[in-house]
């Protein structure tokens, strides 16, 4: 397996998608390429063949890890498949919304620290002789480009930036969340929470017994099937096989053609943010389209109309792709706060109502974002 790029890479940098959406209302965590070595095929055709799996800490030294038993375990296995090295399968049915994997990072970076590799030899250093033994066996795809624990840091670490309040979250490398693959049609969600220091994985549909895991690495879920593959095998050496990529069915038939749309829906969106914005410095508000509509009487609530219009079909083209998780709940966030900004309180709140139920699936009730959420719905409806 090569890889192309120098530096830091991270995963989970759909975070930068529901920055993007949303423009204005959070910083973009950070300009890490997207995505990480570690990827591997997802083939949906083999995700029941079980017959050579290994139980499911049989990669590691028994006793030995500090985190050797996660809290989920009796739904969860790794299993060694002949071309995707290590992956986790489940054991049984999952209902989505299951939190599925929580797990302290074997290291974790401050935001500061990322672009240090002597950083994460210090954090490596100070690592149990056992936790030093379990990092050393994750999947190394830079070999070649710099020290080792820096260069295992760098192919396995997760974005936790829009998981804190501050939005500099930094990143994290953990055990099993290291053994989850990529695939563009994940089946769960990372989120960091930062008071427990857990990375934790939900479940965002249901999910078969004997069926890979997959959480998506890629930021850009509007990107079309050659473009990913393009990038994967330039940067990963590799080709997904998810059911958007390979297996020629019906829904791959159509995956292309709703990732174009999504990104047709994307431009126009950001067009009216950028009008809006524009139109809202002119009337001296910055967030409401009635006191815009004042000096520039219909335009304003014409550009919110667009943008909500837009953002409906975006939602309807995520659900119909199965882009369950953060790419949903930032569609509806953007939903809420054009209504919001027409004053359409009953509207806004509708929305709010349906990003707190994504968040409390993808990330669980007690996640920072979906306080967040909660708490900005009680205020719309107090507002309407
Ligand atoms: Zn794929």
């Amino acid at each position: 397996m090569t890889w192309n790029t120098s530096g830091p890479t991270c995963r989970q940098a759909l975070s930068h998608y529901l920055d993007i959406l949303s423009l204005g209302d959070q910083t973009p965590s950070s300009s890490k390429k997207e995505g990480s070595g570690h990827i591997y095929h997802t083939d949906t055709s083999s995700f029941t063949n079980t017959a050579s799996a290994s139980p499911y800490l049989s990669d590691l030294d028994e006793g030995e890890a500090r985190d050797a038993q996660p809290p989920q375990e009796d739904l969860l296995e790794i299993v060694s498949t002949p071309d995707r090295g290590q992956a986790v399968f489940t054991t049984r049915k999952i209902k989505a919304g299951t939190l599925l994997l929580a797990e302290r990072p074997l290291i974790r970076l401050q935001k500061h620290e990322e672009d240090d590799p002597e950083a994460i030899a210090r954090e490596f250093s100070l690592l149990s002789r056992a936790d030093q033994k379990v990092f050393l066996k994750l999947f190394d795809a830079q070999k070649s480009r710099m020290a080792r624990a820096a260069s295992i840091y760098y192919s396995n670490c997760y974005n936790c930036d829009s998981y804190v309040a501050s939005g500099q979250g930094g990143s994290a490398v953990g055990v099993f969340a290291s053994r989850i693959n990529h695939g563009c049609v994940p089946n769960v969600q990372f989120c960091y929470d930062e008071p427990s220091n857990e990375m934790r994985f939900h479940a965002i549909r249901d999910i078969p017994r004997g069926k890979e895991l997959c959480s998506n690495y890629d930021k850009a879920v509007f990107e079309v099937r050659s473009k990913r593959q393009r990038k994967q095998q330039i940067y990963y050496g590799f080709i997904c096989r998810c059911e958007a990529c390979e297996p020629k069915t019906e829904f791959w038939a159509r995956s292309d053609e709703r990732r174009m749309a999504m990104y047709d829906a994307f431009k126009i969106v950001q067009a009216c943010e950028k009008e809006f914005l524009s139109l809202s410095a002119r009337s001296g508000s910055l967030d409401d389209c009635e006191s815009a509509a004042q000096t520039v009487p219909g335009v304003s609530r014409d550009t919110a109309d667009a943008a909500l219009g837009t953002l409906v079909k975006l939602e309807e083209l995520l659900l119909k792709e199965c882009l369950a998780g953060v790419p949903l709940a930032n569609t509806y966030r953007s939903l809420a706060k054009w209504a919001e900004r027409k004053r359409d309180y009953a509207q806004a709140v509708k929305w709010k109502g349906k990003e707190l139920d994504v968040c409390r699936l993808s990330f669980g009730s007690d996640a920072l974002r979906t306080k967040g959420v909660q708490d900005k719905m009680t205020e719309l409806e107090e507002t309407g």
